[in-house]
């Protein structure tokens, strides 16, 4: 898949059960429709806000980030907001192929989240070393559909 945000060929990364398409360029991650639930899930982070659907019924950011095209579907996506304090602005397939987020912001929101929960440091952590673990250890090149 080419990467929405430079253009790049991607690599997908997977872990436990979930593939996320990331790029070594700019390193921005695609999650396919519900793959960011699942991802949240297995660090135990889910929250309802976070469905894809309830990311799609919020409204679109006013923001003067350009427009980017979805890897999939080629649409522009829409900008939102998710998370609070701070919040972070990813582009969506509005017709749910998925959810991108540019270099850096799944770290950021898997923090905010992680320092939301009872347990801090260690959840964060633990947190830390699976990004470290699906983002360096467990990538392989993606053959055939583009
Ligand atoms: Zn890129
Ligand atoms: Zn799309």
């Amino acid at each position: 898949m080419i990467c929405p945000g430079c253009k790049s060929d991607m690599i997908v990364v997977e872990h436990s059960n979930i593939e996320l398409d990331y790029c070594l360029n700019c390193h921005g991650v695609w999650f396919d429709s519900n793959e960011l639930e699942l991802f949240l899930k297995s660090i135990k982070l889910d929250t309802p806000d976070l469905l894809l659907s309830h990311i799609l019924e919020s409204v679109e950011a006013e923001t003067k980030e350009k427009k980017r095209r979805c890897p999939i579907c080629r649409r522009k996506m829409k900008k939102t907001k998710i998370g609070d304090r701070p919040k972070i602005l990813i582009d969506a397939c509005t017709r749910r192929d998925g959810l991108w987020f540019d270099g850096g912001e799944v770290y950021q929101l898997v923090k905010t989240l992680a320092n939301k929960k009872p347990g801090g440091n260690e959840a964060h952590d633990k947190v830390m070393s699976f990004l470290a673990e699906v983002f360096k250890a467990r990538t392989r090149h993606k053959t055939g559909k583009i």
